[in-house]
């Protein structure tokens, strides 16, 4: 089926007759406003709040517009940009809206993406202003803490996280990035360390029980002491979940420009590596299981690799679940084609408004594109390939087509088969859940060298 024959009809969009009776699918909405621009960031978002009000009706339009009543979904992720810039109000239309489109299953995971500094009133009429006014200096925990809002401002956001929390939202992500004021501030965040803290512990008195956070690394002159302090304050929040990112340097941001221009030196690669490698010992002596390049989620009970812990949604990209992404910039992907929405939001709220999908790319993947997609998505996953689904799914032969890799993978320590049950759903398609079976994965060391390894299996493809 293609589904975008003709961008401006509903009808092409359905995916349910491709997923039928298969496993539930995720929703993905993005919300295209951020506060301020972070300089390193390359998803799509402007900081003309003036426009959300339309975008919201907009968006509204398209869930509705691709409706599909009989299409189970079991994730919701509201991310960005800056989700928490919505109001309560706007935030409980949009889950209703897909309760309305859509079947949701029974206990969904709904995540939300939260920036701090975005929900206090006074947080967003500063927003408004655009009159940010920096960070302080106080770089450690106790400083952080002193360093956090008033009380006032605590039951404030308190209260806003426990309305979020009664609309639905069970899982937060918080964009934290770091727990010291002078790395936000080479950042630009808009937050404190302060304010970080604040909203951790006001997310847990608000009844968040599965709450992740944003850490990034690798900044300029970052030394190992300095991020095991971000580690260690996290690690003490007692989160559910870690996503650790290395910073980069994307073409197009300010911060690439900054480093073209020699405005200063990016930590070089093997202090980069070090970073990362100390990142998942560290964290596993801390009960964290690495269970994707950038992500650990908390083990509830000592040695068991727990799913409850990570992120559902997250886990439909890296397995190649189907999945229906809505707002500007937002891909969708249904089993067979992937397709994305245009990303200006300007572009999109016009079309809707004219009764069209914003649609600007459509693409039906080849057989050689799954390939490759099912190799480099699984190669970052801890459980890694999974060579039955890997056989079955493209009729062919693991062994023979990368058996050489394999042996490469190998030779240097980077990787290696195992056997075990498989933690995912994926499964399905082998009727395989829960019986052992055979991966291909790589370890620590083999992350380092993910983009080559990835390189030597899509040269066999
Ligand atoms: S990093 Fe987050 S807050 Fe900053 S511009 Fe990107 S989406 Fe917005």
């Amino acid at each position: 089926m293609s589904i975008l024959r003709n961008t401006d009809g509903a009808n092409n969009t359905k995916m349910s007759n491709i997923i039928t009776n298969s496993i539930p699918a995720g929703i993905y909405i993005h919300i295209p406003f951020c506060a301020r621009k972070c300089p390193y960031c390359d998803f799509y978002s402007v900081s003309e709040l003036s426009y959300l009000d339309i975008f919201m009706d907009a968006l509204l339009h398209e869930l509705e517009f691709r409706a599909e009543p009989d299409l189970n979904i079991d994730t919701i992720y509201i991310g960005g940009g800056t989700p928490s810039l919505l109001s309560c109000g706007q935030t409980e239309k949009i889950i209703a809206h897909i309760i309305k489109c859509f079947n949701v299953m029974d206990n969904p995971q709904i995540t939300m993406e939260i920036n701090p500094g975005t929900l206090c009133i006074s947080d967003i009429a500063q927003i408004k202003q655009q009159g940010f006014n920096g960070h302080s200096n106080k770089n450690n925990y106790a400083k952080a803490l002193g360093n956090g809002t008033d009380t006032g401002t605590t039951a404030e956001i308190t209260r806003k996280l426990e309305n979020i929390r009664s609309i639905g939202v069970n899982r937060l992500s918080i964009g934290v990035q770091s727990f010291q004021d002078h790395k936000l501030s080479f950042l630009k965040r808009i937050h404190s360390a302060g304010t970080a803290i604040n909203t951790i512990e006001s997310a847990r008195k608000a009844g968040f029980d599965n709450i992740s956070i944003d850490l990034m690394y690798g900044l300029p002159g970052e030394t190992q002491n300095s991020w095991k302090y971000d580690l260690d304050v996290a690690i003490s929040m007692n989160c559910e979940h870690l996503s650790c990112y290395m910073l980069t340097y994307e073409p197009g941001t300010p911060m690439y420009d900054e480093v073209a221009g020699n405005k200063f030196k990016p930590l070089d690669d093997e202090k980069v590596s070090l970073l990362f490698k100390q990142t998942s010992g560290y964290l596993a002596s801390h009960d964290f299981y690495h269970y994707e390049i950038s992500n650990f989620a908390r083990c509830m009970k000592k040695k068991e690799k727990e799913l409850c812990c990570q992120s559902k949604h997250n886990r439909k990209y890296w397995n190649m679940v189907p999945y229906l992404g809505f707002g500007p910039s937002a891909h969708s992907y249904d089993g067979i084609n992937r397709f994305s929405n245009d990303s200006s939001v300007k572009t999109y709220i016009a079309r809707l408004n004219r009764g069209k999908l914003p649609l600007k790319m459509e693409e039906k993947l080849t057989i050689e594109q799954k390939m490759i997609e099912t190799v480099m998505l699984g190669l970052r996953t801890a459980e890694g390939i999974n060579i039955k689904n890997f056989e079955h799914k493209f009729n062919c032969d693991f062994d023979k087509l990368f058996g050489t890799v394999m042996e490469r993978v190998k030779s240097r320590s980077w990787g290696e088969l195992c056997s075990g049950k498989s933690t995912y759903e994926i499964n399905h398609e082998t009727k395989g859940e829960g019986i052992a079976q055979e991966f291909f994965h790589l370890n620590v060391e083999g992350w380092i060298f993910l983009d080559s390894v990835v390189s030597w299996f899509v040269d066999e493809i």
